[in-house]
Formats: structure tokens, C-alpha cells, sequence
């Protein structure tokens, strides 16, 4: 790889003589802006291309837990704990925990998601302002969180609109990326940060994703207390797990008043197209959910009649657990592209964003100003990101391997009985590997 070859794109140039390396992070998820985000608070230039067209565009439902050893660190890595906590809803980490009639499994209620060990660097380990739990895992809102990333990147980072179609390996580390849009770019370091669909993930393997044999249709209650006040009350502050007869419901309290839905039953992948449903007629997709859960608690029915037509179904996809690949320079993965798993560990926007931190610091290094692109940079840069993968590989192997385990006894016959494993045991469940890379066990699976 030579840095002063000519480059035909222009994807992260900090330099008029176009000898700093070119950084591409495919994909605008949590992981690719934590990324480009701490890259620019250490002064190194990165393009992220998104696929959508603008910011406002998709609906970004949900909320998620941020945990302090992965999530919240990679925040501080990002210096946006004062925005976080500006946007965070530590009440919202309240859960409970019930079976399909609406009560309590043994020995549980009530209670803050627990949260491991908070990062250094703050008084408490934390970032969390006075008054607030250090010790819980606050949620934000998805669209929050994609938000103030956003708003902390320089103008021009995001290229909107760019959908990798894909990505052609020039030899000597750097890459050509053909996007749908007809823009082509060459760059010297790629990173895919797509997703679950990965376009750059075909580089380092061939394998794909598999469907868990599991379903998931999203809804919501807009205005939930004066709407499905039964359903509300049930939720309270935060989340309201039900899993039973191998299915279940998550009803999540949003910032805007809405409860999201989440439903989860075994079924076959085509399970829509075979009950001759579409995603385009919602009224009829939420009725065959809801007979799904015709003999739930009322709670649960009446939460189910109060969703509007805002629907997304979603196929649980998996990567294997384990996944690792042979390095190959230039390219790699962060977040859900390397490590796509089951929620039911509550880890994956976590592990996607202590992904990013780690990469970006493991190459901030090599690529800090005034460091100019050579030869030996090139190296440089490989090794680290080979550091990176190695430590990336074991947490995701580790949290894929407890997300998996928790997946298969929550949708059982008897899942209500196990949701604890979901609700962050002390260590890795009977069963489960043993050891955690990147901090303990905790969290619940909170938002999409
Ligand atoms: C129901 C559900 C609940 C969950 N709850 C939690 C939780 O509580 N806590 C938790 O930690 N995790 C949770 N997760 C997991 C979490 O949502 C993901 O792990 C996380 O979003 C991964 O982030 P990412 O940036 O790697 O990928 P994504 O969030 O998938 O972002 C990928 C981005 O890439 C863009 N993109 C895709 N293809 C292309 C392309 N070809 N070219 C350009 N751009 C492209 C997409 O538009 C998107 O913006 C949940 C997941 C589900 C399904």
C-alpha cells in the first residue's frame, strides 16, 4: 500500500495534499457515528455514508439501555455524557417482569435494570449527574441517541443517500466502493458499520445470517395513559417483559407518551405472506398478532387493540456465535455487522458502540495529526485493527453465546420462569460461557 498513490475519492480527507488516510464507515447506526465521532474529537477525518436519504427519515422507534462499561463509556470516549444524560431517562430503566396472566414470577417484581461497574474516569465511575442512579442503566430514546451523535459530527461527515452496493478490493489494502446512487470511492481504511445486512462483511466471509425461527412485529400506543391507562399502569415507569407459551411481549414507555409493543412468537419466516398478510395493511397484520394473545391477561389484549396502524415486522436474524474471520488489511466490522445477535442479552447497541470506541482509539494513534500517510502506516494501521478484532471477537463470541442461551429459555413454554436471565444475573447463567469480555452480564433487551 502506498499513501501517496493517486486517490479518486475524497472520503475523510483532513489533508489539501491528500496524504492522510481516507476513512469510510459504511453505515449511520449507533456504532459508525460513535466511531466517527471519537475519530473527530482526536482530530482524524472520517466519511460516514448512510443509505438514507436524510436524518428525519426513518421512524427511530424504541429506546435502549446504555450500560456504563460499554455504551456510556463509549460516550465519554465520544465526550457526550453531558448530552446523554441531557436526553437519558434513568426511570425508564423501572422493569418488571410477569407471566401471560399478568403476575409476578416467583421471587420477582419490580425493579432498575442493574448495570455493571461504571467506566473511569468520573467521580462515580458513571458520568451521571447528582441525583441520578450511577448504578442504573438510564434509556434514551434511539432517535435521541442517533440525534446527539449526529449533532456532534462537523458538517459534510454524513453523506446521505449512499447505500453501499459494493465494495472491490484494490490489492494493496485500499478499497473502491460502488454506491446504488453511481458516486464510486476509493479508500484506505473500510469499516462496515451496516448492520445485520452487511455489504462489507462479503470481504472477510461468506457467512450470512440466519433466521432464529422467531418473529418480531413492532407497534406502539400513541398517548398510552389516556388510551390503554390498564396497559400503562402495568408498564409504569419503564418496561413490561411477558413471555410465555413460547412467545412474548415487551411494552417499553417512549418519551413521547407512546408504550411500544414488541411481540415475539415462533414462527415460520414467511409467516406473513402464508397467513396472506402484507406489512402494507397494518389493520390486518395487528389483528392476526393479536390473536396470537388471545388468552393473555386483559392488560396485554387491551394494549394490543390500543396500537395504531405504525407497524414493522422483523425477522430475528443471528450471526453464528463465534463468528471470526482471517485478517485482511484495510477492512473490517463493528456493531451488529460483526456480531448480530438476539436482543434477549440487552447488549448489542452497547457492544456496537464499545466496538466503535475501541477501534477508534486502537487507530487514533497511527492516524493523529500531524501523521502522514506511508508505507509503514499502512502496517501500523493493520496491526491495530488487528488488536481490535482479536478483543472484539471474544465479546461478541461471549455476549452472542449469553444472548442465544437466554433466547432459547425465554421462548419456552415456561419463559416467564427464565426472564430473570434477562433482568443481568450476578454471572454468566448455568450453562452459559463463563468469563465476560467487557463487563458483566446485564441489561435487558430494551429497544429497537
Ligand atoms: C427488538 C430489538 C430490541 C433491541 N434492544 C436493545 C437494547 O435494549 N439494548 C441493546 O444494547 N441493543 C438492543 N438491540 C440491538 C441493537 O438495536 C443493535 O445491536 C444496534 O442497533 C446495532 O447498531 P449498529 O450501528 O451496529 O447497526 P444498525 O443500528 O443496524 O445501523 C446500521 C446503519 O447502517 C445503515 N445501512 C444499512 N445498510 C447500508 C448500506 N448498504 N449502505 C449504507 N448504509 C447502510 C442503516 O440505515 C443504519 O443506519 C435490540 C434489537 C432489537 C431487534
Amino acid at each position: 500500500m502506498t499513501g501517496t498513490t493517486a486517490r479518486t475519492g475524497t472520503t475523510g480527507d483532513t489533508g489539501a495534499d491528500g496524504t492522510t488516510a481516507k476513512i469510510a464507515v459504511i453505515g449511520g447506526g449507533p456504532a459508525g457515528l460513535t466511531l466517527a465521532r471519537i475519530l473527530q474529537v482526536r482530530g482524524i477525518a472520517a466519511t460516514v455514508y448512510e443509505r438514507e436519504p436524510d436524518r428525519d427519515v426513518r421512524g427511530q422507534g424504541g429506546t435502549l439501555d446504555l450500560h456504563g462499561d460499554t455504551g456510556r463509556r463509549a460516550l465519554q470516549e465520544a465526550r457526550l455524557t453531558e448530552e446523554f444524560w441531557a436526553k437519558a431517562r434513568p426511570e425508564g430503566a423501572e422493569f418488571r417482569i410477569v407471566d401471560k396472566h399478568g403476575a409476578a414470577p416467583r421471587g420477582f417484581g419490580a425493579g432498575p435494570a442493574p448495570d455493571a461497574a461504571g467506566p473511569p474516569g468520573t467521580a462515580d465511575g458513571s458520568g451521571a449527574p447528582g441525583g441520578a442512579d450511577p448504578g442504573a442503566s438510564p434509556e434514551i430514546d434511539r432517535g435521541d441517541l442517533r440525534g446527539l451523535l449526529l449533532d456532534s459530527l462537523a458538517p459534510g461527515v454524513v453523506r446521505w443517500g449512499h447505500r453501499l452496493d459494493r465494495a472491490e478490493p484494490l490489492g494493496d489494502g485500499r478499497h473502491r466502493l460502488h454506491f446504488d446512487n453511481g458516486a464510486v470511492e476509493v479508500c484506505d481504511l473500510l469499516i462496515g458499520a451496516e448492520g445485520a445486512h452487511s455489504r462489507v462483511r462479503p470481504l472477510l466471509t461468506p457467512v450470512e445470517p440466519h433466521y432464529t425461527g422467531v418473529s418480531l412485529v413492532e407497534l406502539g400506543i400513541p398517548d398510552a395513559d389516556r388510551t390503554a391507562p390498564g396497559a400503562a399502569a402495568a408498564v409504569g415507569n419503564g418496561s413490561l417483559f411477558a413471555f410465555h407459551d413460547n412467545k412474548g411481549l415487551v411494552l417499553q414507555r417512549n418519551s413521547d407518551g407512546r408504550i411500544r409493543v414488541y411481540a415475539f412468537f415462533r414462527s415460520p419466516e414467511d409467516w406473513l405472506r402464508v397467513a396472506g398478510l402484507s406489512a402494507d395493511d397494518p389493520a390486518r397484520t395487528r389483528a392476526a398478532v393479536a390473536r396470537h394473545f388471545a388468552d393473555w391477561a386483559p392488560e396485554f389484549r387491551d394494549a394490543l387493540a390500543a396500537c395504531d396502524d405504525t407497524l414493522r415486522t422483523q425477522p430475528l436474524e443471528i450471526l453464528p456465535v463465534g463468528l471470526r474471520w482471517s485478517r485482511s488489511p484495510g477492512v473490517t466490522l463493528v456493531g451488529d455487522a460483526a456480531h448480530l445477535m438476539s436482543p434477549f442479552a440487552g447488549q448489542g447497541v452497547n457492544l456496537a458502540m464499545w466496538d466503535a470506541a475501541e477501534l477508534a482509539l486502537a487507530v487514533a494513534p497511527v492516524l493523529a495529526p500531524p501523521a502522514r500517510w506511508e508505507d509503514s502506516t499502512a502496517a501500523s494501521l493493520d496491526a491495530a485493527v488487528e488488536g481490535y478484532e482479536k478483543a472484539m471477537f471474544e465479546r461478541g463470541a461471549f455476549w452472542a453465546g449469553i444472548s442465544a442461551f437466554n433466547h432459547d429459555r425465554v421462548l419456552a413454554p415456561d419463559g416467564h420462569e427464565n426472564l430473570h436471565l434477562m433482568a443481568g444475573p450476578p454471572g454468566p447463567p448455568d450453562g452459559a460461557p463463563a468469563g465476560a469480555p467487557g463487563g458483566a452480564p446485564t441489561g435487558v433487551p430494551a429497544g429497537a
